[in-house]
This record gives structure tokens, C-alpha cells and sequence, in this order.
């Protein structure tokens, strides 16, 4: 028998051996003879084998189909990873993405031949810099965290041609997100932290004690809101202290749905911000598709953008070059960016128009202030004194007297067929699990994931604990040693 499946009472649900393990000692793959007496004329190495697995087309086809059936998503359920966005992606979307206009042009066609795909970026420029209050935009960051590096890229260039290449220090909150510290490291920057761990938030006073006299400070990267979940209430102020000391914000804007089209991050002092498209405005995300990144900039930021930006000229809309603006800092990737994430965040923004945009955010943060307020006395509210933005933190104080932790939780909300919350993040709360469950998710699965929750709660205040600890039983695998399958993974059978 070639399958097997992993147990009878889950007929359909196969083991998937990797391709290797498949193989078969007569093999199936063609194979074709090496050609005789022809010397490579390019000068590269003989080549070697590489070893692919040698099998049949059906073979290798039912592989990755049964692989693909394995991969939880958000087409699949509730998917409540905080600080992450997982919310609908609308299938009108897709549909305008795969209009043949859209999807069958080339990056290297001429400009006059792609007027209505530059148009249409044009225009999503024109939105994100309204929506922010940030009307320097540049789309072709490919990630949030590639967002990160173009901005802060842009904050140096802008430096270094005002003769502030003197200043080293980024500032940044002990709760952030790891690509903002990572991001700083990449572009040279020393690190500053400022705690947070007592309020969830950047106190002014900490931000001060932080910036010192401000000589040495590039600038500073905040999440608002913040990683906690929590609108960071002083943050203008410290925005002040930051531009008169001559530092830029930089605003990580992952959390940008709590705030869409209700505060605009200009308003509280952002000078540059890095949108995730796959976040807030509901482009695919994870194994679903590619991010995009666009970061929106403040007017004295602009010429230091990254090329190309899409521009209006008088012979139509062009991608500019090096040439077009010198004081970029340069090209940080090939052509314009991911432009099917565009053609979908702009049709997501204009099936919304102004009012639903400022609804989503309103929504997101009603569902999670709503979940907040339902577990809140089953489970540990860390910042109990205060409402939610778009994502609910809680921990497993209460749970661990008892022995259950956050990852039990976590595994056991695997068997109810809920994708756990994010765990352990952020790190200035022990056992935390933040929640976000997005404006596109019903009151009946808000309650039914609430239900499961209190169930964990109260079978663990009961004493039943036992069952947490083996979580989960019922899926292909069990738990994982995550650690050690990240840092050495088995990629290949016998390795
Ligand atoms: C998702 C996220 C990022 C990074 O975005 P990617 O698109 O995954 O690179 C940065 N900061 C925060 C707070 C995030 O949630």
C-alpha cells in the first residue's frame, strides 16, 4: 500500500512522507542520458547531481496537493493571531487582480503601453498618503519589515545630506515588534531601549530619560498602538521633545487597523510609517500570497524617499528613476513592487470609500474590547484598567497556579479548530496571548471562540488538567520541539 493513513477514523487524513521517502527503488522520473562530447561554453562548473527525488508527475502532483490541504488558513476559520491582521480577504479583490490588464503586463513593458497599471498605483498613493496624513509614499517595499528598512533608510539619507551623520542611537520600546530593533541594527544604529513593562506604554517620562539631550538620537520607532494593544496616550508630546532634539518618528504601522480612517499617524507626530497591505487592507498574507510594504512620509522626508515612486508628468504617469530625484537614497527593489498586492488593497479601499474604512477600524476595535471584557475574569488582563485597540491582551497568571500554561492554551484551541492567538509576544508580558480578532469575523465565532476559552478556564479551575498537557491529539502532528525544528531542521530525508 503507498498511503497510509494516520488513523481509520480519519480516513482521508494521509500522512504526507516527504518526496524523498516516496521514492521508489525503480523510479519513475525520466532521466535523460548526459550529452556526449559538449563542453560548457558559459565557463560555469560542471554541473553535479542534486538529487531530486525520482518519481512520476501524479506522484509529486499528489504530494504538494495533499500538502497544501494541511495548511490551516484563514479561508479555514478563525484565525486570531495578534498583531498579525488575519482578517478576510474579499474576493472581489481577486477578481480585479486577475482582470488580464492587470495581471498579463510586464514590469519591462514601456510606460505609455502601462498608463492604467501606473495610473492605478498612482492612486493608491494618493489614498495611503490620505489615510496617514503622510503624503510622500513610496510602493515598492515588499514587506512590513522591508517597509522598515526603507524607512529608516530614508530617516539616514535625510541625515546624512544635512550633516547629521553624527547621530547613532535609535530609541525604541522594550514591547516592540523584532523587526524594529532588527531593522535598526541593519542600518547601523545603535539601539536605545525605553521600558515600558509597568504601564504598556511610553511614558513621557521614560521617552525623556531615553532621549537625554537628543544629540546622538536619529530617531525613534514606536508601534501605536503598541504591541500591547494599547493607544499610546503620550505620544505626541514625546514627538515634540523628539523633532525639537531633531529626531524622526518612525511608526511602525502593523496595527494601522485600529486606527484607519479615524487618526491620521501624522496627527500624533509620525514623520514616516510602513503600511502592510497584507494587514490592513486585506491582501493575502503568509503562504497566501506575497506582503507589500508602502511607506508614507512626511513632506520634509520626501525627497529622500526611495525610487521609484510612481509621478504624474505631462505626458502621463512614469516611474521615476535615480535621475528624476538624486537625494533618494536609491532602489531598494527590482521594478515597482508587488503590484497585484496594489490592484487588491486599492479595490479593498474603494469598495469600502471613506465612511467604511473608518468603520473597520471601529469594528476591530469593538470585537476586541468585546472579547477583553467577556474573559476578563477567567484570565489575567495585565492593563485591566483600560480598553483595547484592535487586539485584547491576556495572560496565564491565573491558569499556572494550576499548572496550565499559555502554550497549553494555545495547543488545546488547535483541537476546537481555532488557530491559536499569538503567544509569548510581546515579551514584556510573562505568559502572554494576544488576541486579534479583525471587524471581518461574525458574533457567532467571537462567542464560540469566548465558549472555548471559558471551557479551558473553568475545566482547569475544576482541576482537569491533565488533558492541556497533550494537546493536540488529534492533528498529523503532535507537539514539536519548535526550537530545535528551527534552528536544525531536517530538510531532507537521512540528513
Ligand atoms: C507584522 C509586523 C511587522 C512586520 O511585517 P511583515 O510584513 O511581516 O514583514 C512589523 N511590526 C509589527 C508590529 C508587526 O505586527
Amino acid at each position: 500500500m503507498e498511503q497510509n493513513t494516520i488513523d481509520a477514523s480519519r480516513a482521508l487524513n494521509y500522512e504526507e512522507p516527504l518526496l524523498w521517502e516516496h521514492e521508489q527503488a525503480d523510479g519513475g522520473g525520466v532521466d535523460f542520458p548526459a550529452p556526449k562530447n559538449t563542453s560548457l561554453r558559459t565557463g560555469q562548473p560542471a554541473r553535479e547531481k542534486i538529487g531530486l527525488a525520482n518519481l512520476k508527475e501524479p506522484q509529486v502532483l499528489r504530494h504538494f496537493v495533499r500538502l497544501s490541504t494541511k495548511n490551516f488558513s484563514i479561508d479555514h476559520g478563525f484565525f486570531p493571531l495578534g498583531s498579525c491582521t488575519m482578517k478576510h480577504n474579499p474576493r472581489l479583490n481577486e477578481k480585479m487582480a486577475r482582470l488580464s490588464g492587470f495581471a498579463n503586463i510586464h514590469p519591462l513593458q514601456p510606460a505609455c503601453t502601462s498608463q492604467g497599471a501606473l495610473e492605478l498605483m498612482y492612486e493608491l498613493q494618493s489614498w495611503l498618503g490620505e489615510l496617514t496624513g503622510l503624503h510622500g509614499v513610496c510602493l515598492t517595499p515588499a514587506a512590513g519589515a522591508h517597509g522598515e528598512l526603507a524607512g529608516l533608510m530614508t530617516i539616514k539619507r535625510a541625515h546624512e545630506l544635512n550633516g547629521q551623520s553624527h547621530r547613532k542611537v535609535i530609541l525604541c520600546p522594550d514591547s516592540a515588534h523584532g523587526t524594529n530593533p532588527a531593522t535598526a541594527a541593519m542600518c547601523g544604529y545603535e539601539l536605545r531601549v525605553i521600558p515600558t513593562k509597568e504601564t504598556g506604554c511610553v511614558t513621557l517620562e521614560n521617552f525623556k530619560a531615553a532621549l537625554g539631550d537628543g544629540k546622538d538620537v536619529a530617531g525613534m520607532m514606536v508601534t501605536n498602538p503598541n504591541t500591547c494593544g494599547l493607544f499610546e496616550t503620550e505620544i505626541a508630546a514625546c514627538a515634540k521633545l523628539l523633532h525639537e532634539a531633531g529626531g524622526y518618528f518612525y511608526c511602525d504601522g502593523a496595527n494601522f487597523n485600529a486606527l484607519v480612517g479615524n487618526v491620521k499617524p501624522a496627527d500624533f507626530g509620525v514623520d514616516v510609517m510602513h503600511i502592510n497591505l497584507h494587514k490592513t487592507f486585506s491582501t493575502p498574507h503568509g503562504g497566501g500570497g506575497p506582503g507589500s510594504g508602502p511607506i508614507c512620509v512626511a513632506e520634509t522626508l520626501k525627497p529622500y524617499l526611495p525610487v521609484p515612486c510612481v509621478v504624474k508628468t505631462e505626458e502621463g504617469y512614469k516611474l521615476e528613476t535615480i535621475d528624476d530625484r538624486p537625494t533618494s537614497f536609491g532602489k531598494l527593489k527590482g521594478f515597482q513592487g508587488q503590484f497585484g498586492m496594489f490592484v487588491r488593497a486599492l479595490t479593498y479601499m474603494m469598495s469600502h470609500g471613506r465612511e467604511g474604512l473608518k468603520q473597520v477600524s471601529e469594528d476591530a476595535v469593538l470585537n476586541a474590547n468585546y472579547i477583553q471584557a467577556s474573559l476578563g475574569g477567567d484570565y489575567h488582563v495585565p492593563f485591566a484598567n483600560r480598553t483595547c485597540m484592535h487586539e485584547c491582551l491576556l495572560t496565564d497568571k491565573i491558569q499556572k497556579e494550576a499548572g496550565v500554561t499559555t502554550i497549553d492554551i494555545a495547543k488545546t484551541l488547535v483541537e476546537y479548530g481555532i488557530h491559536p492567538m499569538t503567544v509569548y509576544f510581546p515579551l514584556v508580558v510573562q505568559g502572554a496571548m494576544l488576541i486579534e480578532p479583525t471587524e471581518t469575523e461574525s458574533k457567532e465565532t467571537i462567542d464560540r471562540f469566548i465558549a472555548v476559552m471559558k471551557k479551558i478556564a473553568s475545566d482547569t479551575r475544576a482541576g482537569e488538567t491533565g488533558q492541556f498537557h497533550e494537546n493536540p491529539i488529534s492533528t498529523p502532528r503532535r507537539r514539536l520541539d519548535e526550537v530545535r525544528a528551527a534552528r536544525q531542521p531536517v530538510l531532507k530525508a537521512g540528513s
